[in-house]
């Protein structure tokens, strides 16, 4: 039998836990509390103005059609893990 030292004292573990039950109310999509974005008396109050370019997202996704231009690097390429670095020089 193993047995795991622990690695957060009990006051951690209740800052773990209450963040946990925190982030379990906020919506996966737009990250704001799910009971405001959801509420129905809300659907035709939100406006959304022009988008902002995420410049790493782009820069990713760029990477990945050249990929796709290769064909065997191109397999399970939901399997990749994908970085973006801010080159600063
Ligand atoms: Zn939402």
């Amino acid at each position: 039998m193993t047995t795991r030292e622990v690695e957060w004292d009990d006051a951690e573990q209740d800052w773990m836990r209450a963040l946990s039950q925190y982030r379990a109310t906020l919506c996966p999509l737009c990250g704001r509390p799910i009971e405001v974005c959801t509420d129905p008396a809300n659907e035709m109050r939100w406006r959304s103005g022009l988008p902002t370019r995420c410049h790493a997202t782009t820069a990713v996704l760029q990477a990945q059609e050249g990929l796709g231009k290769k064909k065997k690097q191109s397999r399970h390429t939901g399997a990749l893990l994908w970085s973006a670095e801010l080159n600063t020089s």
